[in-house]
């Protein structure tokens, strides 16, 4: 009879993510608070976060489209268990509200904390507004959260 070994091995691993020409864009503009979708020639569609290639028409994308800060809520949770964030490595503790935005402009929707964390205040169809952080990096977590504005 075999016997079961359990073997606890703590590791750190470093990560590094190469984000691309779209991503790059996207990221520098967040240092200013703007946030620029792509938008496909043929279809017209803005994506974002934005990516190379339009995933309907299968041509690369080039042209950039401002959109606002400022959008729909058109799905959210409530986290109830912390988890790691991997935006900044640190655990985030429950419980905190995540979103589907789709800002005024864009075609698709980013995904986002939320400011509020209450169930009983959050509803598909609210409008939401990005909360900056004070000093930007040109990461998504420069926008703190969205909070609902109505
Ligand atoms: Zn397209």
């Amino acid at each position: 009879m075999s016997e079961t070994v359990t073997v606890t091995i703590e590791m750190e691993q470093a990560w590094r993510y190469a984000s691309g020409t779209a991503m790059e864009r996207f990221s520098e503009g967040l240092k200013e608070r703007r946030i620029e979708a792509v938008s496909c020639r043929l279809c017209g569609r803005a994506y974002l976060p934005p990516r190379p290639y339009c995933g309907k028409c299968n041509i690369r994308m080039s042209s950039w489209t401002p959109v606002k800060d400022e959008g729909e809520l058109v799905a959210w949770t409530v986290m109830q268990l912390p988890m790691l964030d991997g935006r900044t490595g640190e655990m985030r503790e429950a419980p905190y509200g995540m979103g589907l935005i789709l800002l005024d402009g864009a075609d698709t929707t980013l995904n986002h904390y939320l400011a509020e964390s209450d169930p009983a205040k959050l509803a598909i169809g609210q409008r939401v507004r990005a909360v900056w952080c004070n000093e930007r990096r040109g990461a998504m977590d420069d926008i703190l959260h969205f909070e609902v504005i109505r």
